[in-house]
């Protein structure tokens, strides 16, 4: 389970945050998914309440926000930065939505919308990441 194994690698990550910081009581962890992240939101929202360990005295009143970061891609023989919203689709819709789910995919699938170019980089929108952590010590 792809969703679980990053909750876990979140929560992880929480704890160890907070032990650096000598948080003992964390209230708000935000994390942030790249749009391009082979991740279901609803699902991921999910195993991470699933994977917070009941027992663990510093998450027991944690919030958990969930945050997208939009893919930002630039192409590298025009310097063209662009993001998704500006990409036409190629071959119709069902092909760009596919985009989401296969980030493997997007440079079959993604044009630099000025040069038209396939040779691009990924700039934002991939990872999942930990945000930020609030907490009290
Ligand atoms: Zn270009």
């Amino acid at each position: 389970m792809h969703e679980f194994a990053l909750a876990q690698a979140v929560v992880d990550a929480a704890l160890q945050t907070a032990d650096q910081a000598g948080i003992r009581r964390i209230v708000r962890i935000t994390v942030r998914i790249g749009e391009l992240q082979q991740i279901e939101r609803d699902c991921f929202a999910f195993a991470l309440n699933e994977v917070l360990p009941t027992t663990e005295p510093r998450l027991v009143d944690v919030a958990i926000a969930i945050e997208t970061e939009a893919a930002r891609f630039r192409c590298r023989p025009c310097a063209h930065a662009f993001a998704l919203p500006d990409v036409q689709p190629l071959e119709g819709d069902s092909e760009a939505e596919a985009i989401h789910f296969i980030p493997e995919l997007a440079h079959a699938f993604i044009r630099c919308p000025r040069c038209q170019s396939p040779d691009f980089e990924v700039l934002a929108g991939r990872g999942v990441i930990l945000q930020s952590l609030e907490g009290d010590q």
